[in-house]
């Protein structure tokens, strides 16, 4: 089958290899529909690896060169046998986190931060390929009227989701979201569900700022020209919004964020970053503010399906591209140029 394989930082390359062995008990195997490019996917090509292991995963035993991609859609080929709710032929979206299953964590539920968990795509062979491995117990059924394209969302979306129910964003409250990419849209359509009143968005990007006011957001601002913090804070009667959430990652916004929500608030951070934050301490106890992390989902994917379904959720204005996997490193090379340019771009095996 094909595969687009991370072989090093800057070096993808679609190449021929061999079909995915017959799934474990814990396992199926998908045929790709859409796979969407993620910025981890585009980290790992500008300058990995940073998720992916050099040496063979921990619970996978994967090692690169393999296929990129977490967030697709497709179809059942074959199933494990601990499979329930399940056939071969359903078309499924999936939760690409391998997990061990028996740790403190996998066993409260909190797979996600199992210490051995790792995603397919970065621990396991991804989605940019015609098939792709993934855990059984990740996997969710598409309902007829949510498409393939549609579910090769759903994982982006449920980072939004998750970021927002760890917020605890109720009704009538004000949002500010820092940062308006793809995991910035996902939050602001989750914070929108969740009942937020006023819902803020600080991003430099003139058209993402444009996309996001015909979403519905209350204001969007542009950093680099606004006092972010003080147009919030007159517009929220001089309090401050109960919940700011970082979607970017950068330390320098998480200080920002905690002088920034309400006393009594919350700052949740989403951005997937590293390095040192530095918070006056003050800020933290005076005010009795919250900083919490956040970290991808935990069974929030089926969420995201059935609000699709049902019509609440939808997410069309996060799709700007679909292009065929034919041509993906030339659309990994397009997009680490000018990442700018889109929100989601998908890419299918099967040709367009
Ligand atoms: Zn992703
Ligand atoms: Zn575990």
């Amino acid at each position: 089958m094909k595969a687009l394989r991370w072989h090093g930082a800057g070096d993808l390359r679609l190449e021929e290899v061999s079909d995915p062995p017959p799934p474990k008990p814990h396992e199926a195997v998908v045929e790709v529909s859409w796979c969407g490019v993620c910025g981890t996917d585009l980290h790992e090509f500008l300058e990995g690896p940073h998720m992916i292991r050099s040496g063979p995963h921990p619970l996978t035993g994967a090692r690169p060169p393999l296929a990129l991609g977490h967030e697709f859609s497709g179809t059942v080929l074959a199933l494990g046998s601990e499979v329930s709710g399940i056939q071969v032929g359903d078309r499924v979206t999936a939760d690409p986190v391998w997990r061990c299953g028996t740790c403190y964590w996998c066993v409260r539920g909190e797979y996600h931060i199992c210490p051995k968990s790792g995603s397919v795509g970065l621990a396991s062979p991804g989605g940019f390929a015609d098939r792709v491995t993934v855990p059984l117990a990740g996997l969710t059924r598409l309902p007829d009227n949510v498409t393939d394209e549609m579910a090769a969302l759903a994982e982006p979306l449920a980072v939004g989701l998750h970021a927002v129910t760890r917020a605890g964003v109720g009704p009538g409250d004000n949002v500010l979201v820092v940062g308006g990419g793809p995991i910035g849209f996902a939050v602001v359509l989750a914070a929108r569900l969740a009942g937020a009143a006023g819902l803020y968005v600080s991003e430099p990007l003139k058209e993402r700022r444009e996309k996001l006011l015909d979403l519905g957001v209350t204001e969007a601002f542009d950093p680099r020209e606004t006092d972010v913090r003080r147009e919030v804070f007159l517009r929220t009667g001089r309090i401050g919004p109960d919940v700011v959430i970082d979607a970017t990652g950068v330390a320098s916004l998480a200080s920002q964020a905690v002088a920034t929500v309400r006393r009594g608030g919350r700052v949740v951070l989403a951005g997937v970053g590293h390095g040192n934050v530095e918070i006056d301490m003050g800020q933290l106890v005076f005010y009795e503010r919250s900083v919490l992390g956040t970290l991808g989902y935990n069974f929030d994917i089926p969420r995201v399906i059935d609000l699709m379904s049902t019509g609440r959720l939808d997410a069309s204005a996060l799709l700007t591209g679909r292009r065929s996997l034919d041509e993906g490193a030339e659309v990994f090379a397009d997009l680490a140029r000018d990442r700018a340019s889109h929100l989601k771009v998908l890419l299918t095996p099967k040709g367009l």
